[in-house]
């Protein structure tokens, strides 16, 4: 399959220029003054966020100390507003084989106060954007709202948490019997699910982890095996909870001061899961990307961790200096080795994220774009 990178630019008015017909004034200039319209996408895709808050109160969540408020709540944009956002961002490809779209992160998409909004995010992006969507959850997914998720997007990649058995650490969320059972509804549906074991806590996951890989085996092929960031408040609700955290402070890669995410060595504990995971016949995933790729059958080598799905799309290296012009970048040197892509040349700090971003997405490579 061969692409065509200024094609996707043109996609991309055109969407955005159909879903603007649809919205007021008022509606769309509300949609491109949100963050949705602006944010860089992460290595997992660009977030979208459904609501903001969550009432499971997870003693590892960093979202409280984000200085976001917890009550849950929906997210302020209509489903058309929302897809109108994600079509203006600067950084976004549309289409089936554009921007991986990760909904979760500062909410659970799933709770009485978001699941519409949710739903209705999803319905927007297959009418209009028809992306690559994630949702990630905790959530006890009934078999009615299975079946509605999958037909609103058959092919969504769906993350389940599932990271302890210790209710102390989850307070307010399902238990895990009950998300063993969500990951058993969606993937009676025939949806891609995944078990999303993050984080990994040092002391815990060795005695949590094998039980909760053996009882998931019957309903998914995939796990996504991740590490652990703390904070200072994280460490204070653990040992709340009854977690001694000596062990995790001396593998933090630093001090853990104030509200800064701090990184722990879990490596060991994540080798050993692997190990577990891979004796069960499980296929293990380097990230929730990968996942969104596996789901979508979506070739995909943007980053050292793949290939996550074969086929890189062959495409015309003379056009990548016609992509930079478009986008306000003058290319002057393209090098090509294997799945990675050097761009040279000038342009702002903007253009220059801007290039990376739409080439490393329509051509599914790594991409470096350096500015003189
Ligand atoms: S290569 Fe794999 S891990 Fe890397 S961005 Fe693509 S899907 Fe994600």
């Amino acid at each position: 399959m061969k692409v065509e990178l200024l094609k996707a630019l043109e996609f991309k008015h055109r969407v955005a220029e159909r879903i603007r017909g649809e919205l007021t004034e008022r509606e769309a200039r509300e949609a491109r003054k949100d963050p949705h319209a602006k944010r860089e996408p992460r290595p997992c895709g660009l977030t979208v966020h459904a609501g903001t808050g969550c009432s499971f109160a997870c003693v590892y969540c960093y979202v409280p100390d984000m200085g976001i408020p917890m009550s849950p709540k929906p997210y302020r944009l209509s489903g058309t507003q929302l897809a109108y956002a994600i079509a203006v961002n600067p950084y976004t490809v549309l289409g089936e084989s554009g921007t991986y779209l990760a909904f979760g992160s500062v909410t659970e998409p799933f709770l009485r106060e978001t699941t519409e909004r949710t739903l209705e995010y999803m319905r927007a992006v297959s009418r209009f954007l028809k992306n690559p969507v994630q949702v990630s959850t905790k959530a006890h997914i009934d078999e009615s709202l299975a079946s509605k998720i999958k037909e609103i997007d058959p092919s969504a990649s769906l993350l389940v948490s599932i990271t302890t058995l210790r209710r102390e650490l989850e307070p307010g969320a399902p238990s895990p019997e009950a998300r063993f059972e969500t990951i058993r509804n969606l993937s009676s549906k025939g949806l891609h699910v995944t078990l999303f074991m993050r984080p990994v806590i040092p002391g815990i996951s060795e005695e949590d982890g094998p039980k909760i890989l053996q009882a998931a085996r019957e309903f998914t092929d995939n796990v996504i095996i991740g590490g652990l960031r703390v904070t200072e408040g994280i460490l204070r609700r653990l040992n709340f909870a009854g977690v001694s955290t000596e062990e995790i402070e001396s593998r933090a890669i630093r001090e853990v001061k104030g509200n800064e995410q701090v990184p722990v060595r879990v490596d060991d504990v994540k080798r050993f899961l692997t190990k577990v995971a891979k004796d069960l016949g499980f296929k293990v995933l380097p990230s929730a990307c990968a996942a969104n790729s596996l789901a979508h059958r979506l070739p995909c080598h943007m980053c050292n961790m793949g290939p996550c799905y074969p086929g890189l799309p062959e495409f015309d290296v003379e056009e990548v200096p016609l992509l930079g012009a478009a986008l306000g970048f003058k290319v002057t040197k393209v090098y090509l080795k294997g799945p990675k892509i050097k761009v040279l040349g000038k342009g702002s700090r903007k253009a220059t994220k801007r290039l990376k971003h739409v080439l490393s997405t329509v051509t599914r490579r790594m991409v470096l774009v350096k500015a003189s």
